[in-house]
């Protein structure tokens, strides 16, 4: 899938596409993953449209500790205590399909390692 900046995830920041939206702010907004890989799997992204986390800059430290924080809350509020995983997937053999960064929340069962 080609890099843009404008993907499927600026239309859901925008509202222009349905999402079960668990979490948002001026910086961040969680939902559910539409093809769940566990029972619970949420997306956590940034409003601004990061291409992929190689991308990231100095300038956005404190925006990608906000995700992680975010994602530690949403994770909680989920009822995750039992422990869950985050995953970023960056580029083409890092298996990224949506060219806008995004932290997956994984949970509700045993993760198996290493992933494929
Ligand atoms: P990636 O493969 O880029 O790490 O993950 C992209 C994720 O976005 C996938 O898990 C995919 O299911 C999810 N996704 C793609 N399009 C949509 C959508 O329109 N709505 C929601 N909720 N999730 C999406």
């Amino acid at each position: 899938m080609s890099e843009t900046t404008d993907t499927i995830f600026s239309k859901i920041i925008r509202r222009e596409i349905p999402v079960d939206v668990l979490y948002e702010d001026d910086l961040a907004l969680a939902f559910k993953d539409v093809n769940p890989q566990a029972p619970v799997h949420i997306l956590v992204i940034p409003k601004k449209p990061i291409v992929k986390l190689a991308d990231a800059e100095s300038q956005d430290q404190a925006l990608l500790g906000h995700l992680l924080l975010t994602a530690q809350r949403v994770a909680a509020e989920a009822g995750l205590n039992n422990g869950y995983r985050v995953v970023i997937n960056n580029g083409a053999d890092g298996g990224q399909s949506v060219y806008h960064l995004h932290l997956h929340i994984l949970g509700g069962r045993q993760m198996d390692w290493p992933p494929g």
